[in-house]
């Protein structure tokens, strides 16, 4: 008998499967999740650092004012004062310090495609315009406070002065110098200098903004993205638990409930626990069989299929033993039979017997073969109220193991019987069929015997 499973083949969801997909899955996700993280943090980062180059920007920017402002400041303090210094403070910031050429500059170099570099651009030009009437100013100063005009540096010496200005006193010409740098245009030109360096600033504070509100868009986005992931990540995971709980666990703990029942166990589960399944099953059937087959074998007789002594054993252990009849049937003289007809004919006789016992008695007795020649018939619910009975089915039976139609020898057969009620050892009911037995046997055989007194002979 041989095991009879499956080949192993993944037909329905198996672990390995199971496996690669959600490790796929989730390895996919993580990537794209820290991608997502690494990008969020990147656009901080660079949104960071275009803010600090804008406000950098804007430090410069106001750094023309805050030169105007000096220049402004200087020159005045100059014309007011006569104090040479100022002039040296004016003319080193306008031309050695620069930082209003400098702002421009490095505006125009690192933003110059910004609507704020025009801006100051503009300021600028109104810084210059600025400087001719500070330069006018300044050289009547000279005049006014008598300094040799020699000395003073050349963007002082080239201004000419109106022939009206020419003709004025040292006092007036002081005056004039004054009012010219506190006048309503001056003030004027001030004023579009501090206007468009502030729109300039304002400029690049929307810029900021703008920069900021377009991170935060983006950061949202990235945020949405990132939700959704770890919600798919968790899905994953409670896919996880769900399908190995559903997959292998529950079966696997029903499996070794089943396995301790010794029962057969439901095809479910991932694909290697049906495997598994069908395996055990399958085993635990070929034991079945191999074991029935062991009993079979163990308690039946080979040659006539009937039950042996072993098998008369376990009757006796499963069987409702009361009011009951033993009947024990020995074949007569069959010793003669196989010295001389041989062996095998004998073995057919007793064939020939089991078969004939099994006709008149198989519907209700259980008919064993105790050992060579004897047999014995254990009939239920049997009085002895079927003597009679009995010795019509054993004549029958003689009557026609005398008649030789098949080619083998005849024989008879010789029969004990007691009847019992429950609660006795069949030993000794075994005992008194026999002394029955041999009573038929000394009695010329081919007869039956009961044990009860009344049927002794
Ligand atoms: P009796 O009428 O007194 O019973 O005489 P008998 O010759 O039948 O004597 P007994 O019952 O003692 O002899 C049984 C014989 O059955 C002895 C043995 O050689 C023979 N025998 C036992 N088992 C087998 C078997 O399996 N096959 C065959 N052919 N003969 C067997
Ligand atoms: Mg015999």
């Amino acid at each position: 008998m041989s095991l009879k499973i499956r080949s192993y083949k993944q037909d329905n969801l198996s672990l390995k499967k199971l496996n690669t997909c959600m490790v796929v899955a989730a390895i996919l996700i993580s990537l794209v999740l820290f991608f997502a993280m690494s990008r969020t943090s990147s656009m901080y980062d660079e949104a960071h650092v275009v803010t600090e180059e804008i406000k950098n920007y804007e430090t410069t920017a106001y750094n023309l004012q805050t030169a105007s402002d000096y220049l402004t400041e200087q020159i005045r303090l100059f014309v007011i004062t006569g104090d040479k210094k100022n002039l040296d403070n004016y003319f080193e910031e306008s031309n050695i310090t620069r930082r209003r050429d400098e702002a421009l500059e490095f505006l125009k170099a690192k933003h110059g495609d910004s609507p704020a570099y025009p801006e100051l651009q503009t300021a600028m030009n109104g810084s210059l315009v600025l400087m001719v009437m500070e330069y006018h100013a300044a050289r009547l100063a000279v005049d006014a406070y008598g300094y040799n005009l020699e000395e003073y540096p050349k963007e002082i010496q080239s201004v000419r002065l109106s022939d009206y200005e020419a003709t004025l006193s040292p006092q007036q010409k002081g005056d004039i110098a004054k009012k010219m740098l506190f006048n309503d245009e001056y003030k004027r030109q001030k004023d579009f200098i501090a206007n468009h360096t502030m729109n300039c600033l304002m400029q690049l504070e929307k810029e900021i903004w703008e920069e900021q509100a377009k991170v935060s868009d983006n950061l949202k986005k990235t945020m949405f993205i990132e939700h959704v992931l770890t919600v798919l990540l968790i899905a994953i995971l409670l896919g996880i638990v769900y399908l190995t709980s559903r997959l292998v666990i529950f079966p696997l703990r029903d499996y070794v409930d089943l396995i301790r029942e010794d029962e057969r166990l439901p095809v479910t589960g991932a694909d290697e626990l049906r495997f598994l399944a069908e395996t055990y099953n399958a085993m635990r059937e070929t034991n079945r069989l191999h074991q029935e087959q062991l009993t079979y074998e163990a308690t039946h007789d080979r040659l006539t299929t009937l039950y042996n002594r072993r098998g008369f054993e376990m009757l006796l252990d499963n069987l409702n033993l009361s009011n009951f009849a033993v009947i024990l049937v020995d074949l007569d003289k069959f010793k003669s039979i196989n010295d001389i007809y041989g062996h095998d004919t004998g073995d057919k006789v007793l064939i020939k017997v089991s078969k004939v016992l099994l006709d008149y008695f198989g519907d209700n007795g259980h008919i064993c073969r105790l050992g060579g020649d004897e047999f014995v018939i254990l009939m239920e619910n049997a009085t002895s109220s079927i003597q009679d009975q009995l010795k019509k089915t054993i004549e029958s039976i003689n009557q026609w193991l005398r008649a030789a139609h098949d080619g083998l020898p005849p024989a008879t057969v010789s029969v004990g019987v007691t009847f019992c009620n429950k609660n006795t050892d069949i030993l000794s009911l075994l005992k008194r069929a026999d002394e029955a037995l041999y009573d038929a046997k000394e009695h010329g055989r081919s007869a039956i015997r009961f044990d009860t007194p009344t049927a002794k002979k």
